[in-house]
C-alpha cells in the first residue's frame, strides 16, 4: 500500500480539535435525519487460533525477501519460489483442498487459489493480498532495532518488512482457511484468495493479469471482494482520537504522461531565441496553472454520512449539507467544505484529478543546447477523467504545437464505488464488530491512493470492493511500519486477524446473492 494513501480523509473540524475552525456555520440544515449510522447490538466473539504455530510461520515469511524495486530486473525469482513453496508446506491441507494456479504476465508469481463451493449459483467472493515488500533503504537500516528481514519475535511483536504489508493478512487467510478445512468446512459460494507479487509497483504484472483471467473465464459478478487499505487505529482519521476502522470503498486512477520538446539542438554560443527547456517549462508551468475543478465525490458524501454524526455537533450541519449534497447543484455549505478541504493538499486530492510533475529531463553539457527536452507528469484520476480527456485537458492548457503528449503507464481509470449500504459492507461491519468490538467508529472512506484491487474495482465484475487492513494498531506510531523503519506486529492482535478472516467466512454464508 500506498502510505500517503491514508490520510486522506482529514475532514474540517473534528470533535477532538479546538481553534481551527472558529468560523462557525451559520446557514442551519435540518439534521434531525442526521442519525448514527454505526452497526448496534454486535456481540463480541472469540475465535481460537494456535497461535504459537501461526506466529512462527509469519515469522519465517519474513526471510523470504520478496522486494519490489522500482528497477524491474532486480526481481528474485528465487526469494519468491522459495515463499511459494514455503506456503505449500506451512498449510498442507489448503494445498491438498483448494486448486493453487501460478500466474502473472510476464512473469508469472503470483497465486490465485480457488476454492470451490458447494453452490454454484451464488456470486463468488475473493479476498486479495500481496506478497511482496518495499526495499529496506541502506541509509535506514541502522534505524531497525531488529533486522527486518529475520523474523524476530520478541516483546511480543513479530518484527519484520512486510508484517503490517502485506504478509499478515496473506498468512491470516490462510490460517483461517486451514482451521476451517480441519473442521471439513466448505463455502457455499467459491472463494479466491488471490496474492499478488508487484502490488508496490502498480500490480501490472500480478492483480491486472490476474483480473484479465477471471474476467475471461466469465465470472460476472462478485458478491464481496476484500484487499488491504487503512488498518484500524485510534486517530487514523486525523482529529479523531477514537479508534476507527475505515473501509475503503472507491479509488482513483492512475496514468502518466510524457510531454516532450523535440526540436534542434546547439551551440551554447549561439542560442535561439527559444530553448527546448525554455519551452518545455512555460508548458509545465501553463499546466500546472490549469488545475481540474474540484467536486465532490459520491464516496465522500458516504463517508461524511458516516462519520459526520460521530463528529462536533456544531459542524453537523456542514456534514449533513455534503451528507446529502446532489451532484448537479452546490450549496453554500458545501462550498465552504470545499474550501476548507481544498487548504490542505491531502484533502485537497480527494476533491479533483491531481497533477504531479514528478521528472524533468533535459541536457547533458553546459556549453551544449539539448535538442529534447522531456517531462513526466502523473495524474491521478476522479471519475470521469479518462485518458482521453485528461490528455484534452492537457492539450488546452499547453496550447503549443510543437509539444508532445504520450501516455506511459498501464493507466487505470478511477474505480466504481462500493456500496456501503450494501449487504457486503454490512457483513465486513458486523465481523469487524464480533472481533475488536463495539468501541470504535466504523466508516467509508475515499481512497486517493490505491492498492492493487483497484485492477479488479475498476471493472464490472468488481463493484463491492471493500479495503481495510484487518489488523488492529495501538496507535499512528505503528502505522508508521508501513514501508518505514520498525515494521512490526503485536503477537495477539496477529491472532485477532486470523479471527477476522474465519469470522467472515463464515458471516459470507448469510449473502443472499
Ligand atoms: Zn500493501
Amino acid at each position: 500500500m500506498g502510505v500517503a494513501s491514508i490520510f486522506l480523509l482529514v475532514g474540517c473540524g473534528k470533535k477532538s480539535e479546538k481553534g481551527n475552525h472558529e468560523t462557525q456555520v451559520e446557514v442551519t440544515t435540518p439534521t434531525e435525519e442526521f442519525t448514527s449510522m454505526q452497526m448496534p447490538g454486535v456481540e463480541q466473539i472469540e475465535v481460537d487460533v494456535d497461535l504459537d504455530a501461526a506466529v512462527e510461520r509469519l515469522s519465517k515469511a519474513v526471510t523470504y525477501k520478496t522486494i519490489s524495486n522500482q528497477d524491474r530486473d532486480d526481481f528474485d525469482t528465487e526469494a519468491f519460489l522459495g515463499y511459494h513453496k514455503f506456503l505449500e508446506s506451512s498449510y498442507p491441507l489448503v494445498h491438498k483442498t483448494i486448486k493453487k494456479e501460478v500466474l502473472g504476465e510476464p512473469r508469472p508469481y503470483s497465486l490465485l487459489y480457488t476454492w470451490e463451493g458447494k453452490d454454484p449459483t451464488l456470486q463468488p467472493a475473493l479476498f486479495y493480498a500481496h506478497m511482496d515488500v518495499v526495499p529496506v533503504p541502506e541509509e535506514s537500516r541502522d534505524q531497525w532495532k531488529e533486522d527486518p528481514f529475520k523474523g524476530v519475535i520478541k516483546d511480543g511483536y513479530i518484527w519484520g518488512r512486510g508484517v503490517l504489508d502485506d504478509k499478515n493478512q496473506v498468512h491470516a487467510i490462510l490460517e483461517a482457511a486451514e482451521m476451517k478445512l480441519k473442521e471439513g468446512w466448505q463455502p457455499s459460494r467459491t472463494l479466491y484468495f488471490v496474492f499478488g507479487q508487484d502490488e508496490e509497483v502498480g500490480g501490472s504484472e500480478g492483480a491486472k493479469y490476474i483480473a484479465d483471467v477471471l474476467e475471461k473465464r466469465g465470472i460476472e459478478r462478485f458478491a464481496y471482494v476484500m484487499d488491504e487499505s487503512a488498518p484500524i487505529t485510534p486517530g487514523i482519521f486525523p482529529g479523531i482520537k477514537d479508534n476507527t476502522a475505515l473501509i475503503g470503498i472507491a479509488q482513483k486512477g492512475f496514468i502518466s504522461l510524457e510531454i516532450a520538446m523535440n526540436g534542434e539542438g546547439g551551440h551554447s554560443s549561439q542560442p535561439p531565441e527559444e530553448s527546448n527547456i525554455g519551452i518545455l517549462a512555460e508548458a509545465i508551468t501553463k499546466l500546472e496553472d490549469a488545475q481540474f475543478p474540484y467536486k465532490i465525490h459520491p464516496a465522500v458524501r458516504h463517508q461524511y454520512r458516516y462519520m459526520g454524526p460521530e463528529l462536533e455537533e456544531s459542524l453537523q450541519p456542514l456534514y449533513a449539507a455534503v451528507a446529502f449534497g446532489k451532484d448537479d447543484e452546490m450549496t453554500d455549505l458545501e462550498q465552504k467544505f470545499i474550501d476548507e478541504m481544498a487548504t490542505n493538499q491531502v484533502t485537497r486530492a480527494m476533491l479533483h484529478t491531481t497533477i504531479a510533475v514528478s521528472m524533468f529531463n533535459a541536457g547533458i553539457k553546459d556549453n551544449v543546447l539539448p535538442p529534447s527536452a522531456t517531462a513526466v507528469v502523473n495524474f491521478r484520476p476522479m471519475p470521469g477523467d479518462t485518458p482521453e480527456v485528461i490528455i484534452e485537458h492537457v492539450k488546452k492548457a499547453i496550447e503549443d504545437d510543437r509539444i508532445t503528449i504520450r501516455d506511459i503507464s498501464a493507466s487505470t481509470p478511477a474505480t466504481n464505488i462500493a456500496d456501503p449500504n450494501s449487504d457486503a459492507y454490512k457483513v465486513l461491519e458486523k465481523t469487524i464488530r464480533q472481533i475488536w468490538g463495539n468501541d470504535l467508529i466504523v466508516a467509508p472512506f475515499f481512497v486517493i491512493g490505491g492498492s492493487d484491487s483497484k485492477h479488479f474495482q475498476a471493472r464490472d465484475f468488481a463493484p463491492d470492493t471493500y479495503t481495510i487492513t484487518a489488523i488492529q494498531l495501538e496507535n499512528t506510531e505503528e502505522f508508521k511500519g508501513f514501508h518505514g523503519v520498525n515494521e512490526r506486529i503485536l503477537v495477539d492482535e496477529y491472532a485477532k486477524s486470523i479471527g477476522f478472516f474465519y469470522q467472515i467466512f463464515n458471516n459470507l454464508e448469510t449473502l443472499k446473492k
